[in-house]
């Protein structure tokens, strides 16, 4: 059995950085910047009130209360006709531009209408008070973001605000994405005996988009090499996918079409890792198009483990090939709520668990329910995983390493 540090070392050592494409901005959601992007623009635009109220002189308002006679009313997207003269102030609201002449804005909640045309200011404001300057969030000419920024929602909104069309981005890779096994079934027919629902397919489609990639679904291959071989080399000679996830027949089964015809026609490793669920697993590569090569993640048919191996291995593999700054999930290390009792075999195994903060500052865990590498059912509830090392278990009250699932799969209160 290999250690799974050096099974993921092997595999990230493969998964290179993937190329510098010039995206429309919609299309670089959670992308990796790979350039600094500069402003061209100031943001914002033109000095201009941060709040609702009264543009001033700063002088007139110096002692209070003082009646100003109101010339101008000026909104969002307009500009004010008159500029602010001695004694007098322009009705402002917020994001509209600064009329000329005056030098603050006086918040409407510290004034009083007078009349038609009258305001009484109740508050002295200094000079500035309510303006935002021109390029007081982005100066033109500055550098926004540095390479390595993933464009999150925040960023895209930044990025509009400068008016950035294009951005340029590490590549979105393409994952295809095949299930095996003459057991499977996908049409919702009525089960024949020994048949199955296919479902891991479904969840890795799901886990490759999560993982920011793009999944595509390459479909239930029966266990037939010739099939197999001809969709694997298809999609890798026409340029279809960037990356190749398999699910079923990397284990010692006398079916394992997979084992076959990577063993034939891909570059791989075959390992047997010190983890529980998931000890099987592939990788490797294959010839795409010119000179690429395809990297390839076998994983094991059961459930928990694909999704297991996916997590663990698959994942950080394709988000390095992304070039994001944290290919890995965030991990801690938290108190174990229960015992945990396991036997000695030489692996590490990976118990499914809800994680929670607690009043004691710490993240505690409890295992979701039962662990077989079929039972995807309580694992699918889980938000992290807990690492309890070989040995005979962790009893209540020890620290586990803990690796969370998803973006929101972080603890809640509990
Ligand atoms: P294998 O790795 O092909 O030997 O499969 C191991 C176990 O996982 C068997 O019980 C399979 O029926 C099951 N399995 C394989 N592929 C899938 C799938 N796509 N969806 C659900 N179960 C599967
Ligand atoms: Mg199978």
């Amino acid at each position: 059995m290999t250690p799974l540090d050096e099974v993921r070392a092997l595999v990230l050592s493969h998964c290179i950085r993937g190329p510098v494409v010039s995206l429309p901005l919609m299309d670089a959601r959670g992308l990796v910047l790979a350039e600094p992007v500069v402003s061209a623009e100031n943001v914002p635009p033109f000095a201009n009130t941060a709040v609702d109220g009264y543009a001033v002189r700063a002088s007139d308002v110096a002692h209070v209360p003082v009646e100003l006679r109101v010339i101008d009313e000026v909104a969002a997207g307009a500009v004010a006709q008159l500029p602010v003269s001695e004694g007098t102030a322009i009705r402002i609201m917020t994001g509209a531009p600064i009329p000329d002449g005056c030098d603050a804005i006086v918040m409407v909640e510290d004034t009083e209408r007078v009349g038609d045309d009258g305001v009484r200011i109740l508050k002295s404001v200094p000079v500035t008070s309510g303006i935002r300057d021109a390029g007081s969030d982005v100066e033109a000419g500055a550098v926004v973001f540095e390479p390595g920024v993933i464009v999150t929602p925040m960023v895209e909104g930044v990025l509009s605000s400068i008016n950035a069309r294009t951005v340029p981005v590490v590549w979105r890779p393409r994952v295809g994405v095949i299930s095996t096994g003459d057991e499977l079934v996908d049409d919702g027919s009525p089960l024949q005996k020994g048949q199955i629902r296919e479902s891991n397919r479904k969840m890795l489609l799901r886990l490759v988009d999560e993982s920011g990639a793009e999944a595509i679904d390459l479909g239930i291959i029966r266990d037939n090499e010739e099939d197999l071989e001809d969709t694997l080399r298809k999609a890798t000679s026409r340029g279809m996918v960037d990356a190749l996830i398999t699910s079923g027949g990397v284990s010692m089964g006398d079916y394992d079409v997979v084992k076959a015809v990577l063993g034939r026609i891909a570059e791989m490793h075959w390992f047997q890792i010190a983890m529980k669920p998931a000890k099987p697993f592939a990788f490797g590569t294959m010839p795409g198009v010119g000179e690429t090569m395809v990297p390839i993640f076998g994983l094991p048919g059961n459930p928990v483990s694909s999704l297991m191996s996916f997590e663990l291995i698959a994942r950080p593999a394709i988000r390095t090939m992304m070039g994001m700054p944290h290919a890995f999930r965030p991990r801690v290390t938290a108190i174990v709520d229960e015992d945990v009792n396991r036997g000695v075999d030489g692996k590490t195994h990976f118990d499914r668990v809800h994680a929670s903060w607690r009043s004691d500052g710490r993240v505690h865990v409890r295992r979701t329910g039962p662990q077989g590498s079929h039972q995807l059912a309580s694992t699918a509830v889980a938000n992290a995983i807990m690492a309890v090392p070989d040995g005979t278990g962790v009893k209540a009250g020890d620290e586990v390493t803990v690796t969370f699932l998803g973006p929101d799969a972080g603890p809640v209160a509990g």
